[in-house]
Order: structure tokens, then C-alpha cells, then sequence
């Protein structure tokens, strides 16, 4: 039993104030999409940018569209929009390449500016692609510096004065956890060590102050809770005080003092835009300006609390309605220490998974038994969380997920 009805949810919705923010989404009929933290849903918004862009922009202006429409100065645009979503200045960040690339830019960078050290510090189980970047950035290095991934409880106690960088991603991608963002970043200072943060599960989901936390470097997603489309360019951030020393291995005519001069030799821009290599993807860029307009008179307090609300009646929805059913929830308990979506331990996680897409609730899979649900603030009615641990009930107590068809490992999950 819970207690309240799913009359009580639909009440709650006539009286939340962030309701009218869901009709900017094209969500499908029929589907309650809790996977907005791997791909956001698409606005009525991006979809006219890119009409707009794609006709009037390109089709008409052709070349000039580099002059007529700015479209040189987009990726700094982009960043001043993303600034304030991450507690950054707008001279702080520029979009550009995957967060893939951009944690390889900044961390060959900040391994520059720490020459005498050997140690690149990070968290066991951290995203894949971060581990495997900072793996990359060792073997570069020709075996001056390693990469050491510690368990979260042990790794702040790891800090010393062999240590480089510290790399986090400030909430985990299978728990959701938080990193506490200042407390991180002043123990590695406090040993001479900089501070990169991968913000992909953060940005749009909760209050994020890089400045306030003295924070070095970080990177982001623009295709999670930003909204920006498949593959969206990842933003960088570079504190003001680093960005006149911190060079990045990539030396693109982008990131050139004068890229129109045609000169030889490369001389780096003064600022953040250094971090940029080649052409800037208009399109893609342009449908991320666009999905962070909607943002912008938004109080992201009040967005990341409507989050969390989600978070919190997901779980005691699953407590009282899935109890006994072999779901383990992964999440902190405490809003405080979590980002905006829910991960349960299930045995036959991937078959849940399948069978609750084949039922119109679409969350993912996370290897090895994870399955995982995003509550984004701002397409997500309290009613379709109702509806989503109704499905997940229903899929459990009917073992729907022993179906053969759910067993297929499928090459994206
Ligand atoms: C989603 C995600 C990425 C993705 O990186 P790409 O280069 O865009 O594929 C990186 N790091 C974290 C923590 C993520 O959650």
C-alpha cells in the first residue's frame, strides 16, 4: 500500500508550478520516458532551430552564414548559456567535441602544469569513457604518469604530493551519488593536486557552483538533462585563473589566437577558446542553443527540487508497491547527496529492463544487474512516476521479463 492514490499525483500536478514546462516536449503518446539522463527528449524549440538553420541559414546565407548569423562566436554563445547551469562565468566555457575528447584535452592540459607528478587519481566504477580517456592520457605520457581508481571511500585519503589531477564525475552514472563537489576539490589543493569534474549527469539536474567550489576544470554532456539532441557537443570549463597557462594537446586552427591569419606556426588564444580544435557542428550546436533557451528564466533551485521529489516518490512508490519483488535500490536516501535519477539492483536487471520498454516505460540497463530511471524535472509528471511503478510492478509480479525475447542482449542498452 502507499499513501496516497494516483487521484492524489494527478492533484499534485494541477498544482506544481514547473507543469507548463513539459509542454515544450514532443514526448510520444503512450511512453513514460525516464531516460532522459542518457538521451533528452526533443522541444518544439530545437526542432524549429534546426528548421531555421537548416533553411534559412544554410540554405540561403550558404559560406556567409559564418559572418550574417555568427555562427563562429557559437560555441562561445553556447557556453555563456551553459555558465550559469554549472555556477561558471560566461568567459569560463566553450562547447565543442565529445566529453570523450574534452577530458583528454584538459587532462593532458592540467598534467602540464603539475610536471613533477606522477598520479592521475580517480574513482573505481567511473564512467568507462572517463577511465579509459585518463588510461589513454597515462600511455601517452610514455609511462611518466599512471592512472590509480580507488573506491570512493578510499580515494580522498589517496591525495599526496604525487598526485596531479584529481578526476570526479560529480553525480555517478549507475548510483547517482554526489560527490561533494568543494570538499573534493579543497583536499586536492590542500596537496598541491588540480581538480577536473565530469558534470554529464549533473548539469540540468541539480545546482552545480564550479566557483564556488574553487573548481579547476570540468566537462559535460549537452544530450542529458541539457536536451541538445544525439551526440550534442560537450562543454568545457576552464577557471579564469588557469586559462592563460593551461595548454591542450590538440593544436586545431580553432584554437589559434588568429585562425584567419593562415599563419604557420600555431599560437594558442589567450582564453577558453584554445580549447576548441576544428569546425564548430553548426547543427548540432545550434539545436543545443535552442534546448538551453528554456533554461534560461527557469530557477534551477526549483528545477533540481522537482527532480528530487521524482527521485524520492519513485522510491517510496517501489518500497510500497514492489516490495519483496528483488529490486535493491542503489540511490542515497538523501536528496542532498544524489543526482535526479534512481538505480535498483534487479538479478535479471536487463530483461526488467526489456519487458518495461516493451510496456511503454522506458528506462535503461546498466551491466552488470542495474536498472535505472531519470527523473527529469522537466518533462515528468508526478502521475507518470504512478504509472512507471505500476508498469514495473506489473513486470515483476508477472515475471513478464522470463519471456525468451527479453534474454537477447540487445548492442545498446
Ligand atoms: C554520458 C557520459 C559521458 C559520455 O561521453 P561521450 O564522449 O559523450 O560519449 C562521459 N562521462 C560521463 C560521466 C557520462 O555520464
Amino acid at each position: 500500500m502507499s499513501a496516497f492514490s494516483r487521484d492524489d499525483l494527478l492533484q499534485r500536478d494541477r498544482e506544481d508550478p514547473l507543469a507548463f514546462t513539459r509542454d515544450w516536449f514532443q514526448i510520444p503518446d503512450g511512453v513514460v520516458y525516464l531516460d532522459g539522463n542518457s538521451l533528452g527528449a526533443l522541444s518544439q524549440h530545437v526542432r524549429a532551430r534546426l528548421e531555421e538553420v537548416i533553411t534559412a541559414q544554410w540554405g540561403q546565407s550558404l559560406v556567409r552564414a559564418w559572418n550574417a548569423h555568427d555562427w563562429i562566436d557559437l560555441p562561445a554563445r553556447v557556453g555563456a548559456k551553459i555558465a550559469p547551469l554549472i555556477g561558471a562565468r560566461a568567459n569560463e566555457v566553450t562547447v565543442g567535441d565529445s566529453t570523450s575528447v574534452n577530458l583528454f584535452k584538459l587532462a593532458s592540459g592540467a598534467l602540464a602544469l603539475r610536471p613533477g607528478r606522477s598520479v592521475i587519481l580517480t574513482e573505481a566504477g567511473n564512467f568507462p569513457t572517463d577511465l579509459y580517456v585518463l588510461q589513454g592520457v597515462a600511455e601517452a605520457s610514455g609511462g611518466r604518469v599512471r592512472v590509480q581508481a580507488l573506491p570512493r571511500h578510499d580515494l580522498l585519503g589517496a591525495l599526496n604530493d604525487e598526485v596531479a589531477l584529481l578526476v570526479l564525475t560529480h553525480a555517478h552514472y549507475k548510483s547517482a551519488a554526489l560527490w561533494p563537489m568543494a570538499e573534493a576539490t579543497r583536499a586536492a589543493h590542500a596537496v598541491g593536486a588540480l581538480t577536473l569534474w565530469d558534470l554529464s549527469h549533473s548539469a540540468g539536474a541539480v545546482t552545480v557552483d564550479l566557483n564556488a567550489a574553487q573548481a579547476d576544470l570540468a566537462v559535460g554532456c549537452g544530450y542529458k538533462y541539457l536536451n541538445g539532441g544525439p551526440g550534442a557537443p560537450s562543454y568545457v570549463f576552464v577557471a579564469a585563473r588557469h586559462q592563460e597557462r593551461l595548454g591542450q594537446p590538440i593544436w586545431g586552427w580553432m584554437g589559434h589566437a588568429a585562425p584567419f591569419d593562415f599563419t604557420d606556426a600555431y599560437a594558442p588564444a589567450p582564453d577558453v577558446r584554445r580549447q576548441l580544435a576544428g569546425t564548430p557542428p553548426i547543427l548540432s550546436l545550434s539545436a543545443l542553443d535552442a534546448a538551453l533557451d528554456l533554461f534560461a528564466d527557469l530557477d534551477m533551485s526549483a528545477v533540481a527540487a522537482k527532480g528530487q521529489d521524482l527521485v524520492d516518490l519513485f522510491i517510496s512508490l517501489v518500497e510500497a508497491r514492489c516490495a519483496g519483488l528483488d529490486l535493491h535500490l542503489m540511490t542515497p536516501r538523501d536528496r542532498a547527496l544524489r543526482g535526479s535519477h534512481v538505480s535498483f539492483a534487479h538479478p535479471q536487471g536487463h530483461a526488467v529492463m526489456q519487458a518495461l520498454i516493451a510496456n511503454g516505460v522506458i528506462g535503461d540497463f546498466r551491466a552488470p544487474d542495474i536498472v535505472r530511471f531519470g527523473l527529469t524535472p522537466l518533462y515528468l509528471r508526478h502521475v507518470d512516476v504512478w504509472d512507471a511503478v505500476e508498469t514495473l510492478r506489473h513486470v515483476l509480479t508477472g515475471r513478464l521479463f522470463e519471456a525468451p525475447r527479453f534474454q537477447a542482449r540487445q548492442a545498446v542498452t
